[in-house]
């Protein structure tokens, strides 16, 4: 058990700590006195320390290893530095700049403070939480543990963001919504095309899946961009049309998890959530908990959008994301509420780690993606962190124009399969997990 002078804690401390002491599984007790072995933290920057330790006496540095990262750990509060991070708050000024975001409002990576820091989106909390660990094992002799199962070293959810299952909508739909001369040229190239329907991978993907014996999360928009409160940003496919409809009751009865992809301006007002989540459970016919923004899009003001989905009925979001480079864009590969905990909303955020495009805007050598896939793997063993990879249903096959996607997948996989440290699941299976732990923090 760590002892804590109570004092000077706001709640953002507290959740921290409160953090810490679930994935390093000890006890946090909270005390009014300061004893020689209660740990006190600083509020006050000039002190120029993560902790003190015992009153005035400060760590020792030996523990910390600064080749680990450049992020300045020293001049930072353990508390404030987790916190700053974990909110965004590093990034708050960055947004308020529009050269620093791309034209869906995303903030541009080489515009963010990780890049900035020079860190290259390392989770960084789990690092300062690693280092705590160092210090109570060395300091107050106590021996902490870790959220992740025995003989496991991190864990990695796998997902698909459902976007383009149907590679000719034009030709299954008015020709009004398209426009004729753009249903015209569809109807030609699905004519000229041998191979007419090779982005419909759900079978496929659960095969490739289940063959390694994982499972996933599929997440579906429940509405388009021909209904009323849809935008051109939207997908095409239809989830009521009895082919989609067989797709996602086949993923079910396998195992699979069914979760929801809001539309493009679905965070303006809740009532979009809710209505499209239960649009979605039409289908499912059971809850879906499970929640992923389509192209990140959650407007400027997440933490907003966080609630709203909260207020929803989703219990897990994983929204979070850089969308041209690879890693943790909050620094932290850890579940963990994006909510501040003054507003008392639950919510278990999913970091993503890797998504397709973040490698293939870019690059198609599948060398160079086992190369950074193996190194952040890596780093998620150290860390002891998790992270979500999201390839597109469209995608995830070796076929198709997007086969070296595909094949960088099923590489992927490969990886995975071999790594006997890393712990294979989707959401919900991951959500069941943590609730097994006996855990209300999130
Ligand atoms: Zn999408």
């Amino acid at each position: 058990m760590i002892k804590i002078f109570k004092s000077n804690l706001n709640s953002e401390d507290r959740y921290i700590l409160e953090l810490f002491s679930f994935f390093s599984q000890t006890k946090i007790h909270y005390v009014d006195t300061l004893n020689i072995d209660v740990i006190y933290f600083s509020s006050e920057p000039e002190d120029n320390c993560i902790w003190l330790y015992n009153e005035n006496a400060k760590i020792d540095w030996d523990i910390y290893d600064p080749n680990e990262s450049s992020f300045d750990i020293q001049k930072s509060n353990f508390l404030k530095a987790c916190a700053v991070l974990i909110y965004d708050k590093v990034n708050k000024e960055s947004f308020e700049n529009n050269s620093n975001l791309d034209k869906h409002n995303r903030l541009l990576y080489e515009n963010s403070f990780q890049h900035k820091a020079g860190y290259h989106a390392y989770p960084i909390v789990n690092c300062i939480f690693r280092i705590f660990s160092q210090f109570c094992n060395k300091k107050l002799n106590l021996k902490l543990g870790t959220y992740i199962p025995e003989g496991k070293k991190a864990i990695v959810v796998l997902s698909h963001d459902v976007d383009n299952p149907i590679k000719y909508p034009a030709i299954f739909s008015n020709p009004l919504k398209y426009g004729i001369v753009d249903s015209l040229k569809s109807h030609i190239l699905y004519f000229l095309d041998p191979n007419k329907d090779d982005y419909f991978n759900f079978k496929i993907i659960r095969d490739i899946e289940n063959s390694y014996g994982f499972k996933s999360t599929f997440y579906f928009q429940s509405i388009n961009r021909f209904t009323n409160i849809g935008n051109k940003h939207d997908v095409t496919y239809d989830i009521k049309t009895k082919k989609i409809r067989k797709e996602i009751s086949d993923l079910i009865n396998d195992g699979f998890e069914v979760g929801m992809h809001p539309s493009y301006k679905c965070f303006e007002k809740k009532e979009n959530y809710i209505f499209q989540k239960k649009e979605l459970e039409n289908i499912t016919k059971k809850n879906v908990i499970s929640n992923r923004h389509h192209l990140w899009s959650m407007g400027i003001d997440k933490e907003e959008s966080l609630i709203k989905i909260s207020e929803s009925g989703f219990l897990m979001d994983s929204s979070i994301a850089f969308n041209d480079h690879h890693g943790f864009r909050r620094s932290i590969a850890l579940p963990y509420n994006p909510i501040l905990p003054d507003k008392n909303k639950k919510l278990l955020e999913i970091p993503v780690m890797l998504m397709d495009g973040n490698f293939f805007y870019k690059n198609h050598q599948i060398d160079d993606l086992k190369d950074i896939f193996k190194k952040q793997l890596d780093i998620l063993k150290l860390e002891s962190g998790i992270g979500s990879l999201n390839w597109h249903d469209y995608t995830s096959v070796p076929r198709s124009d997007f086969y070296n996607w595909g094949l960088g997948y099923v590489t992927l996989l490969e990886i995975l399969h071999n790594d006997k440290e890393v712990l294979v699941m989707s959401n919900s299976e991951f959500n069941l997990y943590i609730k097994s732990l006996d855990v209300n923090i999130f």
